[in-house]
Order: structure tokens, then sequence, then C-alpha cells
């Protein structure tokens, strides 16, 4: 059983902030800002390639519930999913971040030349 489907399971604990029959919101063990929160579907899907439309309408609408929850829908926030190697993803089940309470930066994607690959 993947890490985050065990999270779901409370076999590992986790510090919630929202939980609702088909989702799961809870703080980054390894924060990258102030706020940083991990949103999951307790459907396991690997990654966002394998995700359904209904799911991704539904999650859509949770990730708003929870940037209302920790006030942060009117100052601004990053979504964030990493997928595959090349995304950088360390945990193969969905999750999207949810980064905040500071003014994020944007930049450094890589090391290869952008103007590279076209
Ligand atoms: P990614 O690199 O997109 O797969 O992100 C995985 C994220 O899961 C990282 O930001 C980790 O800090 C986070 N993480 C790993 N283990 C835990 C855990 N037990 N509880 C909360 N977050 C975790």
């Amino acid at each position: 059983m993947c890490l985050f489907c065990k999270i779901i399971k409370k076999e590992i604990p986790s510090n919630i902030i929202l939980e609702n029959d088909n989702f799961l919101a809870f703080h980054d063990i390894n924060p990258k800002a102030p706020i940083h929160i991990l949103t999951i579907p307790k459907q396991h899907f690997n990654s966002f390639t394998d995700v359904t439309p209904e799911t991704m309408a539904q999650m859509t609408s949770f990730i708003q519930e929870v940037v209302k929850e920790v006030k942060i829908e009117e100052s601004g926030y990053r979504v964030i999913t990493n997928i595959g190697e090349n995304g950088g993803q360390e945990v193969p089940h969905l999750h999207f971040h949810i980064l905040g309470g500071t003014k994020l930066k944007w930049g450094h994607f890589s090391d290869s030349d952008p103007q590279g690959h076209f």
C-alpha cells in the first residue's frame, strides 16, 4: 500500500486540515512555504495522468474549500501537481500541493536550456 493510502487509512498520522468521504487535505511534512498543504483523493490514482475528469471536478471544489479554510483565497496561492520522474513526483499517489502564506517565487525549474526543445 502506498504512503498516502496509509495516511488515508490513518495507519500513518498526519496533520489534517479538511476531510470528506472522497478527499483529504493535510500539512506537508517538509513545508516549502508558510502554508504547504497536500490534497489527495481517497481513491488511488498514480498521478494526474490517470485521474478521471469526474474526480478532478470534485478535486477542484475540495481545493477551493481548503484555501477558504486556511484563509488564503484573497492573498493568493499556487496549486502544483508533480507527475512522474521528470515532474519530480516522489509519492506515487495523485496529490496537489497548495502553497501560500507568502509571496511565492517563480523561476528556475531546470538546468536545461529552456529554449532547447523546439
Ligand atoms: P511530490 O514530490 O510531489 O511527490 O511530493 C510529495 C510530498 O509529500 C513532499 O512535499 C513531501 O514533503 C510530502 N510528504 C512525504 N511524506 C509525508 C508525510 N508522512 N506526511 C506529510 N507529507 C509528506
